[in-house]
């Protein structure tokens, strides 16, 4: 049997709005993009929601769009995916990282206060694996020194903090529709926003730097081009259409792994909060230290099941290492979660029978990874 690690949900419902567009004539700057927006917006409870073509975008022009630049500090995560951090890069600024709860896997808020200096212009919190970041703790912070905060919320949609949804209360917040996440667009991303002025700066960047006033070729600022096309937007709205029942469908595989492994010695489930709503966008274990996690994956792999060590610490990539100086033992509570975490098959329509089977090997290569130390 072969099980993947993802696997994009799309039905009659996107064919159908796809076709449209196909036969509408209009591929980019349409009526699908407003629709899309629309509803994401109006499902986070947001006034503004920008889309563009990937959550690396968006997080490039939320970043640029409230004036970070060169020499500015951004208080980040290192147990991320690195576009998290390569955003404040493309604006020449400096993320500065804080260690993780190693519970929760999100930014330690206790420990933001201690790097906080004269040069500190936001926080950008992720919340990890679609867990809300303590963003209550995080916003008290960002008040009290007058610092924007920036959500990378791009593997959370739908996540809520005590009630709040993720992404709707910060200056501005990602969200990313890539094929592995809750739902997608193929590629694409959403800037939300209740801050108008900050969402036409990047409708404006997003679009080369045209604004509303002036015709085609008339470019009033630095732009990119980091439209969403309406194929991708189409799909967006077919997704949005059903995305309660998307999240349901995940959490009840997350609760049949749960159930399934619960008393699997050496492996630490999802850490369970009350008052925070998971958006479940990955399902990751953790291996107790005495198990080899690469040897455990490599079995896996070898029987067909696919896996992921999600994350490598971003501090310790080759190029971070090189232009700031990184090194292991920077950020410990991150490299120890980095090290035992292991990411297993997780989709909307995983069977009872894959599901059955990707616990069977894993069972069997911790049982043997025993044996062998
Ligand atoms: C997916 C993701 C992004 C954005 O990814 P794109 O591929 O650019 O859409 C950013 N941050 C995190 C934490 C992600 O998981």
């Amino acid at each position: 049997m072969n099980v993947p690690l993802s696997s994009p949900d799309i039905g009659q419902r996107e064919r159908e709005l796809v076709n449209a567009v196909l036969d509408s004539n209009i591929l980019s700057i349409g009526p699908q993009v407003e629709q899309f927006e629309r509803m994401v917006a109006d499902y986070l409870g947001v006034k503004e929601a920008v889309a563009v073509n990937s959550g690396t975008s968006g997080l490039h022009l939320a970043v640029r769009g409230l004036g970070i630049s060169a020499g500015d500090e951004v208080i980040t995560s290192p147990f991320s995916f690195v576009s998290s951090s390569n955003c404040m890069l493309y604006e020449n600024a400096r993320p500065v990282f804080v260690d993780i709860d190693p519970l929760t896997l999100n930014i330690d808020p206790e420990k933001i206060e201690a790097k906080i200096t004269s040069r500190t212009r936001a926080i950008l919190p992720v919340h990890v694996f679609g867990r809300p970041a303590d963003m209550g703790r995080i916003m008290e912070v960002a008040r009290q020194y007058r610092l924007a905060v920036i959500e990378d919320a791009c593997e959370a949609i739908g996540a809520r903090y005590r009630e709040k949804m993720v992404g709707s209360e910060s200056d501005a917040a990602v969200f990313a529709f890539y094929p592995n996440k809750q739902i997608t667009t193929g590629e694409g991303g959403v800037i939300s926003t209740n801050n108008s002025d900050l969402a036409g700066l990047c409708r404006s960047m997003r679009n080369q730097g045209r604004n509303s006033v002036g015709g085609w070729f008339n470019h009033c600022r630095l732009g990119y081009n980091y439209r969403l096309d309406e194929l991708s937007a189409a799909l967006g709205v077919a997704q949005m259409e059903y995305l309660d029942e998307i999240l349901a469908k995940r959490e009840a595989v997350a609760m049949a792994y749960n159930a399934r492994l619960e008393r699997l010695e050496g492996v630490a489930l999802p850490y369970l909060e009350p008052g925070i709503k998971i958006s479940w966008f990955v399902y990751v274990v953790r291996l107790a230290p005495g198990i080899d996690r690469d040897r455990v994956m490599a079995y896996l792999q070898g029987n067909g099941v696919d896996c992921r060590p999600y994350f490598q610490p971003i501090h310790l990539q080759p190029f971070y290492q090189e232009k700031f100086g990184y090194q292991s033992g920077d950020f410990p509570n991150t490299e120890f979660v980095a090290s035992s975490t292991l990411a297993l098959p997780f989709f909307n329509n995983i069977t009872e029978k894959q599901l059955d089977y990707v616990v069977e090997v894993l069972t069997e290569a911790i049982r043997l990874d025993a044996k062998g130390s």
